[in-house]
């Protein structure tokens, strides 16, 4: 994937419009188009890693710092409390469509179990 296919890349430049909920220098958080729960947030490092195994071997600060960012915004959501799940996709079988880096914030109401969705046919 080129940077300028790069969905990510473009709500960072402001190309495509977006929801945001925090931004600093490194990360940018939005609101996920099609949210699985009443809050689904997406945190994106701003510089491009494929996945998490990735990111952490190159900046493991940048890691913590999503899960930092992941967790103020829970607070802000009202859901720190409540409960939340934080959540990296990689590959085709973990269902990663976006090859830009992304940790998905869930809450807002009882996630269920982790293994529900339909089995791949
Ligand atoms: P993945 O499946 O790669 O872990 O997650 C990609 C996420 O990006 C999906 O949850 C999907 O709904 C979200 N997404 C895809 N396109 C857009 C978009 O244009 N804007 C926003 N805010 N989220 C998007």
């Amino acid at each position: 994937m080129s940077d300028s296919d790069n969905l990510f890349l473009r709500i960072i430049d402001r190309e495509i419009p977006a929801d945001i909920v925090f931004e600093n220098e490194r990360v940018i958080a939005i609101r996920d188009i099609n949210p699985q729960a009443p809050t689904h947030v997406l945190v994106i490092p701003k510089k491009r890693y494929r996945n998490a195994a990735e990111l952490a071997a190159a900046d493991a600060q940048l890691l913590g710092e999503m899960v930092t960012v992941a967790h103020q915004i829970a607070e802000q959501e009202g859901i720190a409390e409540s409960g939340y799940r934080l959540l990296f996709n990689t590959n085709q079988d973990a269902g990663q469509t976006i090859f830009h880096v992304h940790l998905h914030l869930l809450g807002g109401e009882w996630l269920g179990g982790l293994t529900g969705g339909p089995i791949k046919g």
